[in-house]
């Protein structure tokens, strides 16, 4: 007797979308969802900025994030979830010289059908007053070695979902189909079997064909047909120890909040989106982005660190001041100075799972098993995607019918059949 067919660990929005697409295409199944914590999200889904583009260099990430945006719009025009969607667009800020690097990057994106709109340097003055685009004979600047900006290149579908109202959407879909979720619950364990279990001590054996049965929990244990392991950074944690690479690394990754009448200028922009906020910006140097948040009337900000930063998991990363005081800051107030002695007033880490390999999340099967997982730091943005091709795995299907009717190849995004594109627009 199992107690379900279907057990997915972690209530993640990879976990919540998963879930979902699972039972709503066999809504006989029985289909549970278990999370730790309280409630749906709180791991890293909740603490994400919430931002979205179909800009990537691989065809994969941009056919996953794409499709998924077209489902945040339908989630919300068509069910009646206020995702709270503001397209203000992804701003991407270059040198003439770093611009002209990309060209070919930007043409792959425009032959696939991404609106992209590019701005001189004169332009961007006009739309962004606060944005200082010249640093001649600024020595501090060259001393960070700065670039000017010359050239701004603006993806249209891109900007700001809720996070926690999307993961809520999946959550309340799943449930209105008859999925179950036990909340407050662990997986402390996956629980592997032979195919044939002859029931002596010890089993699996070497010799023995063995399956993940389902999970040790803290509140007993959860016999499955199919165990979904969507546990985000934890996944290690239930992976290593059966022997499957979870093929990713956990990093700290922090965001800053500012709320400020000197940055008011930020929520008054230009032409850019018609929301007047500062699109999802990316400064030439350091990694260091901000967004308009309009939910809140703030800027959000955040830097994407690499070298220097290590991996290691973290129950409860916590944010460090002195890496924005210390670190971006002075970055950030070349190129916007209006942000001079500005502090921020909240802030939190989270952890991406980084696969540092192509960058491409990973949907992959083992016996009795599928992990979805290694979303590097995008995981809401192809939630949609990412969860209907756990579901096709589990249907025995080679390809998985994206929403808005793309086809995807299962195996591509397997380990042992893959066929990605490496991703070098990674934030
Ligand atoms: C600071 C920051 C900013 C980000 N910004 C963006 C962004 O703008 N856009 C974007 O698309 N992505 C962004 N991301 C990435 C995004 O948040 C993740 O890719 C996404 O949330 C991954 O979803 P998940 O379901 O895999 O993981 P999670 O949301 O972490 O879910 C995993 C769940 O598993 C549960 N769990 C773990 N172990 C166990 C266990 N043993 N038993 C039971 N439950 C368990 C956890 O409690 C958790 O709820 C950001 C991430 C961070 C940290």
């Amino acid at each position: 007797m199992l107690d379900c067919d279907v057990l997915v660990v972690g209530a993640g929005v990879l976990g919540l979308s998963s879930a979902y697409h699972i039972k709503r295409n066999d809504p006989k199944k029985r289909v549970l969802i278990i999370d730790r914590n309280g409630g749906p999200g709180q791991g890293n889904s909740a603490k994400s900025e919430g931002a979205f583009r179909n800009i990537f260099t691989s065809e994969t990430n941009y056919l996953l994030a794409d499709s998924t945006i077209d489902w945040f719009f339908h989630l919300q025009n068509n069910l009646g979830y206020d995702l709270k969607l503001a397209p203000i667009g992804y701003l991407w800020l270059y040198s003439e010289a770093h611009h002209s690097r990309l060209e070919y990057a930007f043409d792959t994106m425009r032959r696939r059908g991404v609106e992209l709109r590019t701005f001189e340097k004169e332009d961007l003055k006009r739309m962004v007053p606060d944005l200082v685009t010249d640093f001649n004979g600024d020595e501090e600047a060259e001393l960070l070695g700065l670039e000017d900006v010359d050239v701004g290149v603006l993806g249209v579908k891109c900007g700001s979902v809720d996070a926690d109202a999307l993961v809520r959407s999946y959550e309340s879909e799943f449930l209105k189909l008859g999925g179950e979720i036990r909340y407050s619950t662990t997986a402390t364990r996956l629980i592997l079997k032979p195919e044939e279990e002859l029931g002596i001590p010890g089993e699996p054996f070497v010799w023995q064909e063995s399956r993940v049965a389902g999970a040790e929990t803290s509140r007993g244990d959860i016999l499955a047909g199919t165990s979904v392991v969507a546990a985000g950074v934890w996944s290690e944690r239930l992976l290593d120890p059966i022997g499957f690479d979870a093929a990713m690394r956990p990093k700290k990754r922090q965001l800053f909040v500012f709320k400020d009448p000197r940055l008011k200028g930020l929520l008054d922009v230009k032409e850019l989106n018609e929301y007047g906020a500062l699109p999802l910006t990316i400064l030439p140097r350091a990694g260091v982005y901000l967004k308009g948040e309009l939910t809140e009337g703030s800027i959000w900000l955040g830097c994407a660190d690499e070298l220097g930063r290590s991996f290691g998991l973290e129950d409860d990363p916590q944010p460090e001041e002195d890496y924005y005081t210390d670190n971006i800051y002075h970055v950030l107030v070349k190129y916007f100075p209006c942000f001079k002695d500005v502090r921020p007033v909240n802030m939190w880490a989270g952890q991406y799972a980084i696969n540092s390999f192509d960058g491409i999340p990973v949907v992959a099967p083992a016996p009795g098993m599928i992990y979805v997982g290694a979303a590097s730091g995008s995981g809401i943005m192809k939630s949609d995607a990412l969860g209907r091709i756990v579901a096709a795995l589990h249907a025995g299907e080679e390809e998985a019918e994206l929403y808005g009717g793309r086809l995807f190849r299962v195996a591509d995004i397997g380990i042992a059949d893959r066929n990605v594109e490496r991703e070098t627009f990674i934030i």
